[in-house]
């Protein structure tokens, strides 16, 4: 997961493109980076940390141009140093190139390994680097089918935004894992990961980018193709259960509706007697509502988040998650004390924060506590750019639903059935990837049709 932003011809390109990363923080929080041409020259800032402190206005007034790409980093696969974070630039003989990746690639280490058999050397040990060694060693004769070859060469999700002197190329993957949206501010194209990016940055969003698309925007305008073998549609189920912000539109669906749809859906699958609904804030909020509109239960705000702490899923060590928790969410004893309480949650990974939340519950004084969990339980890694990488740190994965209820010690547990969760997608199940959920991995081969794989793919 990461987040990306892009803007050709204008004025204001780095301050929109600084605002753009802002609103997309939560994609990634471990670097930002922005870099920007002005037709001639390549310029770039990046740090470690929020987009806040890596891009301070003082190191921005130096990057002078008018097209302008970024990044926010959340590390998949490298380390999360600063040799790591993106866009990614590289100098070739053509000219400079930068490089702004979202998503994972499953045959990284078949084509390093390739790569530097044949004399590449890499910077980093992110593999979008593998990318710009793919594209400048092809034959092919323009920058775009050069680019076109060694994408078609990668498996895996991948949406990347390149700039080059005095141009832009946004390119989705034939599945459509990740989201990655179009738009105009004036008469500029803008180009960003969720469409809540466009909103602050006062852009008007005209589509998202299809499954398989390049497009090119320079000053003959916007030019789109469609490069590589057509796959069957495999959007990231998880960004609208957890990942993307509701304010957003992604996969043609508005994000805080489908959550309370999946909410509604929870109510119904696993009904139970109780005084309150709460929330686990922010993500669980919308599931919440829906449940309690549908159950009748009232809704209560009964625990409240501080809002100065990160999100403790993406933080990249096991013990930065446990502080995290702990600093991050506060029952009210006031609201909990002596009731029955359903508490919904968006999902349950590896089931040690939701046990640090109902033990505090339980020490406010709840009386009973029905947990109901917005996405079916997560059983399998995700190899396209979700951070549980291994099957033994899901919770679900070796135990059954009446264990995991009795681990986190809550007198009931309900998870939305996966029917219950495609059911809920106006762009049609049938378009999603659901691997973490079911274990049937999209799998992309070579004669360009797409089957679904009953067993995880080992990379
Ligand atoms: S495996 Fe899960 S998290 Fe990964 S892309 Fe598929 S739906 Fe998204």
């Amino acid at each position: 997961m990461c987040g990306l932003f892009g803007i050709y011809n204008h004025k204001d390109a780095v301050n929109l493109t600084y605002f753009g990363l802002y609103s997309l923080q939560h994609r990634g929080q471990e670097s930002a980076g922005i870099v920007v041409s002005n037709g001639e020259k390549v310029s770039y800032h990046k740090e470690m940390g929020l987009v806040s402190s890596a891009l301070e206005s003082r190191k921005l007034k130096k990057l002078l141009g008018n097209i302008a790409i970024g990044h926010v980093r959340y590390s998949t696969t490298g380390s999360s140093v600063i040799q790591n974070a993106q866009p990614f630039i590289a100098n070739f003989k053509k000219g400079v190139i930068a490089i702004a990746h979202n998503g994972n690639l499953t045959n990284t280490l078949e084509l390093k390994d390739k790569l530097e058999e044949e004399g590449s050397i890499f910077q980093t040990s992110v593999d979008s680097e593998i990318i710009v060694h793919l594209l400048t060693k092809s034959k092919k004769e323009t920058f775009e089918e050069k680019l076109a070859d060694a994408l078609s060469q990668v498996k895996g999700s991948y949406c990347v935004i390149l700039l080059t002197e005095n141009k832009i190329i946004a390119v989705r993957d034939p599945e459509g894992f990740k989201p990655l949206c179009l738009g105009k501010i004036g008469g500029s194209y803008t180009l960003a990961s969720e469409t809540c990016a466009f909103d602050i940055t006062g852009a008007k969003f005209i589509r998202e980018i299809e499954p398989g698309e390049m497009v090119v925007i320079d000053n003959d305008g916007l030019k789109s193709t469609k490069p590589f073998l057509k796959q069957k549609n495999a959007f990231c189920i998880f960004e609208l259960v957890y990942f993307a912000r509701p304010d957003s539109n992604i996969y043609n669906s508005n994000v805080y509706m489908t959550r309370k749809a999946l909410g509604r859906g929870l109510a119904k699958e696993h009904p139970v007697k109780a005084d309150i609904v709460i929330a686990i804030p922010d993500s669980g909020n919308y599931a919440a509502l829906g449940y309690s509109q549908e159950s009748g239960i009232p809704l209560e705000l009964g625990i409240i988040r501080n809002h100065y702490v990160g999100r403790t899923f993406i933080q990249p060590t096991q013990s930065m998650r446990d502080v995290g928790v702990k600093l991050k969410l506060n029952p009210v004893v006031e609201v909990i004390k002596g009731k029955r309480i359903v508490v919904v949650e968006d999902s349950i990974v590896r089931g040690t924060t939701s046990r640090i939340r109902v033990k505090a519950l339980r020490e406010a004084g709840a009386k009973e506590i029905h947990l109901r969990v917005s996405c079916p339980p997560i059983k399998f890694p995700c190899h396209y750019g979700i951070d549980f990488p291994s099957k033994e740190e899901l919770v679900a994965y070796k135990h059954s639903v009446a264990d995991i209820a009795k681990e986190l010690n809550v007198d009931s547990l309900g998870y939305l059935s996966l029917e219950g969760l495609v059911g809920a997608m106006s762009a049609g199940g049938e378009n999603f990837c659901t691997a973490c959920f079911s274990g049937k991995y999209p799998e992309q081969i070579a004669d360009g049709s797409s089957k679904y794989k009953l067993e995880e793919k080992s990379i």
